[in-house]
Order: structure tokens, then sequence, then C-alpha cells
């Protein structure tokens, strides 16, 4: 039986029979090739060792799955140089060495899978006629060749988590392409390193504000100027802001409470206090913990049941719960570290003056020791040392500092 254009078949291999079962439809194929070629030598040969079946499995006919029955042939390799005596048939344009899928089925099923997952794709296939478990569906996956890298100018690296967040590597992307270009296991400086030196051609490197990252970079990519990020730089502005907007909150609300109970305030929060960062981060957790539930709280009494508060607010009902049964006490500890400092009241004026872009902080000392400030000029510089972390800032002075450590030779750059 030739071989038809319903059911195409590549060069000296023939359909001889077909029959079919209850599930699917049996084809016999058998091959006719004069030569074939040695894999280790690649000389042809035409002298047959002995013949042996495959049952590759190859695409649907209506919805039906196709068994083949494929007859191929061994060959003798007739090179006495080459270290294989014996070799099986090769059809490179039809199925792989050892594969029981051919070709064609194949990039069938790799279709599947990009376009769906793994038990998704393997409903999918049953009802189209290509049954495939779902591990053999990720497995082909893994035989799609990797597109090359290429010349790669611009390029961004960040944390990317792997089984299930409990592993962290490195993603690198191409962000002229905005393609991924490659995964690295580890997020350590020195696999970053090695990547970037083996890309000469890098120009700008866009990163986090960790120091590994800078590390990798500065090390890998001399030539190249690194950049933080867009979305660093505006989650730590972020941050910032929410920080200052709570206290900002929480002082006026004790400002209100001590002018109703006819008081001077006399602890004045500030954005900023004498306690060190790790504090101060921590504070501004416990803050957000007790908004929220604040919030939990006044959603209760409006009626809300505790599965809408859950969804309203993005917490968990468990955390819900808990707010709940802790009610009237609030859960959290009052914010107790932040301390006025004598700093407090000329904030606003710092805050200021940095938005114009002062940064010296001797000069910022002057300035507000003019209008009254009693303490430091220690004081002034850990408030601008606060500010720049906290602002992601890039000036002028933050470069200059960052250049003269010789391990972190950094060109900053704005973006
Ligand atoms: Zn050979």
């Amino acid at each position: 039986m030739p071989t038809t254009p319903l059911f195409p078949l590549p060069e000296g291999l023939e359909i001889t029979s077909m029959s079919e079962t209850p599930e699917e439809l049996l084809v016999r194929v058998t091959s006719h090739r004069q030569t074939s070629c040695c894999p280790t030598c690649s000389t042809p040969s035409s002298a047959i060792h002995s013949y042996y079946r495959r049952k590759p499995r190859d695409l649907p006919c209506v919805g039906r799955p196709i068994h083949l029955l494929l007859t191929v042939r061994k060959f003798f390799c007739r090179n006495p140089h080459c270290s294989r005596k014996v070799f099986t048939e090769r059809l490179p344009d039809f199925i792989e060495a050892s594969s029981r899928l051919t070709t064609r089925l194949r990039t069938a099923v790799q279709e599947i899978g990009f376009a769906t997952c793994g038990k998704g794709g393997e409903r999918l296939g049953d009802k189209l006629g290509m049954p495939i478990s779902d591990a053999s569906l990720l497995w082909s996956l893994f035989l799609v060749p990797l597109p090359e890298v290429g010349q790669v100018h611009v390029i961004g690296v960040d944390d990317w988590s792997w089984r299930r967040g409990k592993r962290f590597g490195s993603i690198l992307v191409n962000l002229e392409t905005h393609k991924i270009v490659d995964l690295l296991v580890d997020g350590e400086a020195e696999s970053v390193k090695q990547w970037l030196a083996a890309h000469p051609e890098v120009d700008v490197v866009s990163r986090d504000r960790g120091g590994c990252y800078i590390d990798g970079a500065t090390w890998g990519a001399p030539q190249a100027t690194q950049v933080a990020d867009r979305w660093h730089i505006l989650s730590n502005l972020g941050d910032a802001v929410e920080e200052f907007l709570i206290r900002a909150q929480i002082r006026l609300e004790d400002e209100k409470a001590s002018s109703k109970a006819g008081q001077k305030p006399d602890n004045p929060l500030s954005s900023f206090s004498a306690t060190p960062a790790s504090q101060r981060k921590s504070q501004a957790r416990l803050l957000r913990k007790w908004k929220l539930y604040q919030r939990v709280e006044e959603l209760q009494a409006a009626g809300m049941s505790l599965r809408k508060i859950g969804e309203e607010l993005g917490l968990a009902r468990t955390t819900v719960r808990k707010y709940v049964r802790q009610a009237p006490d609030p859960p959290l500890p009052t914010p107790r570290p932040l301390r006025a400092s004598r700093l407090d009241r000329y904030e606003d004026y710092l805050l200021a003056r940095w938005s114009q872009g002062e940064r010296n902080a001797a000069q910022l000392y002057r300035e507000i020791r003019e209008r009254g400030y009693p303490g430091s000029v220690t004081m002034v510089r850990a408030y601008l040392a606060h500010l720049r972390t906290s602002t992601a800032d890039v000036s002028p002075l933050a470069r200059a500092s960052s250049v003269r450590q010789p391990s972190h030779r950094v060109r900053y750059a704005g973006c």
C-alpha cells in the first residue's frame, strides 16, 4: 500500500497495512531505504545486520490515536576506524532515535505544552487523540532547543524563585527585547559575574540595590553602566512614603488627643527617629499591622462578614478571626520606639531643602541652627543617611561616596 497524501511519510518509508482496535488505529510501516549513515562516523552503510520493530505513536486521524508498527533495520558500520560495529537505522526527518513519538506528534505536544500546562495539556491531549501524561508533556518542552542568546546590550538581573519560593536564583532579561535570556540556579555574585564576563558587549546592567548584584555586575561587566531598576526605586520610595504617612497620621492623632486633654504634645513622632534602620523597618511593619487591625474592627462594626472582610483587605480568614477575637485590646505593641527627636521640628524644613537638592549635612546644620535647632550635626548626618537609604537617592554625593570604595566602583545613572 503506497503512502497517501492523507498520511505523508518520508522517502523510503511505506505503509504495508492498517488495522484498528476499539482504542486506536494501527499502521504498519516498513523502511526500504538502501543505506543509512553511522551516527558515530557518518559513513553510509548498506550492510544489513537485522530487522527490528518500533512502536511509536503518530499524529491522530479524525480524533483517533495512531500507533505505528515501524519495521526498521540495523546496519553494520564498515569503517575500520569506527568504534561502533552495528547501528540502528536513523530516520532523522521522521523520528528521533529511541523516541516513542514521531517528530510531528512531538511538535504538536510541545505546542499544547506551551499553550497550557502539565495537567491541562494532559486533559486536552486526551480529547484531541494525543494521549500523553503530564510528565511526558513537560519533558517534551525540555527537548525544545533554546534560542540563541545573541548580543545583549542592556541586561536586567533580579531574583526568581523556584521550588515554590524555597530557593532563589537569578533571572537575566534582555531589556531591549523583553525576553528572558538565562536563569542562573543561585543568586550569587560569582554566577552573575561569570555570565556577564562571557558577554563583553553588555553596556548597561539594571539591577536591584542589593550588594550581591552590584558586586556581580562590577566584577563581571566593569565596562557597563549600572542603574537601579525602576521597580526597586519605586518600591523603596513607596515603602518610605508609607512609613512617613503612617507616622504622620499617628502624630496627628497623638496631637489631637493631647490638645483635647489640654496638654502640649510631648511625643511628636517623626518619620525619622534616632533608632537603627532595622528597628525603624520593624516599626513600620507593626504600624501597618496596626492599621489593618483598626480597619478590621471598623468593617466588623459595620456588620461585614469575616469572609468579606478578608476579601476586602486581602487577609486570610484565620487572620481576620484572630484580630476579631483580640478585640477590644489591640494585638500589637504600641510603637514605643517612636521617640521624639530634637530634629523633628525641623524635619519639614530639611525635607524641603532635600527636595531642592541640598545634600550637605554641615550646610543644613548651619541653616537649622539659625532657626533654633539645639541638637548636634551628627543627628543631621544620620537623618540625611536615613533619607538617602529610604529614597534610593542618586545624588552626586551618593555617587562620589560609592566611587570611593574600591570594591564597589559603581557608576550610577538615573533611570
Ligand atoms: Zn561508524
